[in-house]
């Protein structure tokens, strides 16, 4: 099985982790093609742009220098094959993070050290579902509009768990931290998460 798995991808690339607990922390960043949702303001192209064999995808993340990676899109959890990705990362000594929308919980991600998740405003009713993801290392809510302080509210019910960030929205390029700093604010128990890596001029 493992032999025929192939990734559809967008991007392999090494920085520093822009934003979140982890910031800082230099990561190879494994961009999956395609997601279950379509933003309106998303800027991440998702678009399919080569592809890999599960061979091929371990051998070229340990090619960089950081011993850390990030799974992230698109949305990982749609993506066929990540079991044996994660097992194979593993034994190659990995700490693997994941991204994900939250909107579809996978059984894989009790094996990975770290889930990031950004649960849509746009989107809310999906997180009522059964299927949807109920606990995470962080939760990061991108502050889209001021009536994101309910959804927030409502997420921290849905998913567990120990850090809760507000993101200031970016639009063409312009970071709205006046509605984030609004929205946290009106929380009182949620932190500002910025996208350094934006700020900072590193991807
Ligand atoms: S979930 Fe993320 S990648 Fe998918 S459409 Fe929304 S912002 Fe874009």
């Amino acid at each position: 099985m493992s032999e025929t798995l192939s990734f559809s991808l967008v991007e392999i690339f090494e920085s520093l982790q822009g934003e979140g607990r982890n910031f800082g922390r230099p990561c190879v960043f494994v961009r999956f093609a395609g997601c279950n949702l379509s933003c309106s303001w998303c800027d991440t192209d998702c678009k399919e742009k080569f592809r890999s064999s599960l061979p091929d995808l371990v051998a070229e993340i340990s090619s960089f220098k950081a011993r850390s990676v990030v799974l992230t899109g698109g949305e990982p959890t749609i993506v066929e094959g990540m079991p044996e990705l994660v097992a194979s990362l593993k034994e190659a000594g990995f700490w693997i993070a994941v991204e994900t929308n939250g909107v579809k919980d996978a059984s894989w991600l009790s094996f990975v050290d770290y889930v990031a998740c950004s649960p849509k405003v746009e989107y809310a009713h999906l997180y009522d579902s059964p299927m949807s993801l109920k606990a995470a290392d962080e939760v990061r809510v991108v502050a889209s509009s001021p009536a994101s302080a309910d959804f927030c509210r409502s997420i921290r019910e849905k998913i567990a768990a120990t850090d809760y960030y507000v993101s200031p929205c970016d639009r063409d390029g312009k970071m709205d931290f006046a509605t984030a700093k609004s929205v946290i604010s009106e929380l009182g128990n949620w932190s500002l998460s910025v996208q350094f890596h934006k700020i900072l001029g590193f991807r």
